[in-house]
C-alpha cells in the first residue's frame, strides 16, 4: 500500500520533470537535429517521442541521463517487448553502434563463436 503511494507520487514528480526538461534547450537542441537513441534513425517531427530509457514506473527518473528522443516505432516497440527482450534488443543495437542496427541482425560471436585458446 505505502508502496503504491510511493510509486503514483514518484511517476508524478518525475512527469512534471520531464515536461519542464521538454521546454529545456536542452530537449530544443536534440529536436533540431532529431536521431532516435534506439535505431539512430532520424524521425519526423511527429515521430519524435521522448522516452524514458528506465521507465519511470521501473524507478526511473526524469534526468537529461535517462531521457532519451526516440522514434514513435522504438517507443511503440518498447512498451510491447518485455523487460527481458528490451535488453536484448539493446544489446543487439550497442554492439552496431556506428553502423546500422537494423540491417541484418548478427548473432553475439560470444555465443556463435565459442573458441578456446
Ligand atoms: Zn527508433
Amino acid at each position: 500500500m505505502f508502496e503504491d503511494l510511493d510509486s503514483s507520487m514518484h511517476m508524478k514528480r518525475e512527469k512534471a520533470k520531464a515536461r519542464l526538461l521538454r521546454k529545456s534547450s536542452w530537449w530544443q537542441h536534440k529536436l533540431a537535429k532529431p536521431q532516435c537513441f534506439y535505431c539512430r534513425q532520424s524521425p519526423r517531427p511527429e515521430e519524435i517521442t521522448m522516452d524514458h530509457i528506465l521507465p519511470l514506473s521501473r524507478g526511473g527518473y526524469s534526468t537529461k541521463g535517462n531521457i532519451a528522443l526516440a522514434c514513435k516505432s522504438c517507443n511503440t516497440r518498447k512498451k510491447h517487448y518485455s523487460v527481458m527482450e528490451w535488453d536484448e534488443y539493446l544489446r543487439g543495437t550497442e554492439t552496431t553502434a556506428g553502423s546500422s542496427p537494423l540491417a541484418g541482425s548478427t548473432i553475439p560471436t560470444s555465443l556463435s563463436n565459442k573458441r578456446s585458446p
